[in-house]
């Protein structure tokens, strides 16, 4: 078993703390993700999880095992990076089998387990190239192999994909979520990107600055995000957000956002209860909105940019005074944060023209997010 639990786990390099209090409880064979813009502490944790870094304070255990001062060796764990390290002298079969082989394990045994590591990644066929004759992927996969081979209780992997272009990053994106199912090794990844969180994880762990801050499904973290940073980092385009004030009248709910009157659903007004007639934040996902029915109340807006697609279409706008500017871009965030430019992502009927004004409607039944806006923390 190699249920994982960190308790309380803190980091600090002299006078700045780059991790702060994690606690987590990772199930025997999940597959979670570290998410968070760059500096937010996520391969410090990786790596006080593998031995690299000692914790300030805090303590991790293995399968019950309280591994906080076990040397990396005695640890059980298999790390894959982002710049894989092969040795260019040896074959495929050679690097795949090399830590085995430091360890004293018998020739047949490493024959079997890297055979068997080679038709899982499906690179037989390359086993007594050189790494100089291989392309990045097939490399990141003999990596991969280094780390099965191994058999360790747990997987750590730091941006394992960031070094390959787009396409490729996609297909072993699936690759790896899938081979991680068919052995089922508890794995730890770390990323900055959303879409590799959302798309591989059973369990994204999001952090900022240190802190995380929230922890759940792909979909939970989607649907039910607990603050403006996580509603605005997960999700592409990101969420849009704007100014509104909370009415209730003739026990109709909705949010005032100057044109755009936007109505909230029961489970949200119960929430919103203690903040009628204040203003909030709303929330509201590009996908969310769509082009208004003639006679439908809408928001009119024009169009900025529209991007197309092909088969969608991103519409950016603008509500001066209503958009509020949202960071999730990293450490630096005054340098990074976005303009607050809103988008709608349309699907269907006519495109929009930018410089031509668009009527634009909230998809009925579809969820308005609000946010507290001093703390930034969900009303829901
Ligand atoms: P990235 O995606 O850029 O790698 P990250 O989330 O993995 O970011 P970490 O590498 O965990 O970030 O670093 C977290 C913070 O700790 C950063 O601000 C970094 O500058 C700082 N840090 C990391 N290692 C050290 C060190 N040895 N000494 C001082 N500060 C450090």
């Amino acid at each position: 078993m190699a249920e994982i639990q960190i308790q309380n786990l803190n980091k600090t390099y002299g006078a700045f703390h780059a991790l702060k209090d994690m606690s987590l409880h990772i199930a025997d064979g999940e597959f979670t993700v570290f998410v968070g813009p760059s500096g937010c502490g996520k391969s410090t944790a990786l790596k006080i999880l593998a031995g690299l870094e000692a914790a300030s304070t805090g303590r991790i255990l293995i399968g019950g095992e309280d591994v906080t001062d076990l040397a990396p060796g005695k640890r059980d764990i298999a790390m894959v990076f982002q710049n894989y390290a092969l040795y260019p002298h040896l074959t495929v079969r050679q690097n795949i089998g090399f830590g085995l082989k430091m360890r004293g394990t018998s020739k047949q045994e490493i024959d079997k387990r890297v055979e068997h590591a080679a038709q899982a990644l499906e690179i037989t066929d390359l086993l007594d190239r050189r790494p100089r004759a291989l392309s990045g992927g097939q490399r990141q996969r003999v990596a991969l192999g280094r780390a099965i081979v191994r058999e360790p209780r747990l997987f750590l992997m730091d941006e394992p994909l960031s070094n390959l272009d787009a396409a490729l990053r996609v297909q072993m994106r699936a690759e790896i979520t899938a081979l991680q199912k068919r052995i089922g090794t508890t794995t730890i990844y770390v990323t900055h990107d959303q879409t590799e969180a959302m798309t591989m994880a059973d369990r994204i762990v999001i952090m900022r600055k240190g802190v995380v801050q929230q922890i759940g499904s792909p979909d939970e973290l989607f649907n039910r995000p607990a603050n403006i940073f996580v509603a605005g980092f997960i999700g592409s385009p990101a969420m849009n957000f704007i100014r509104g004030t909370i009415l209730a009248e003739n026990g109709q709910w909705s949010v005032d956002a100057g044109s755009l009157r936007l109505p909230l659903g029961d489970n949200v007004a119960a929430a919103a209860a203690g903040y009628i007639g204040k203003e909030i934040i709303c929330g509201i996902r590009p996908e969310s909105l769509e082009l208004a029915a003639s006679g439908q109340p809408a928001l009119e807006v024009v169009p900025s940019l529209v991007e197309s697609l092909g088969n969608e279409a991103y519409v950016h706008f603008r509500m001066p005074g209503r958009q509020v500017a949202v960071a999730v871009a990293g450490e630096h965030e005054h340098e990074a944060s976005s303009s607050g430019t809103l988008i709608a992502r349309l699907f269907d009927g006519d495109r929009p023209v930018s410089g031509k004004t668009v009527r634009l409607a909230l998809k009925p039944n579809s969820s308005v997010h609000l946010f507290d806006p001093v703390t930034e923390v969900a009303i829901s």
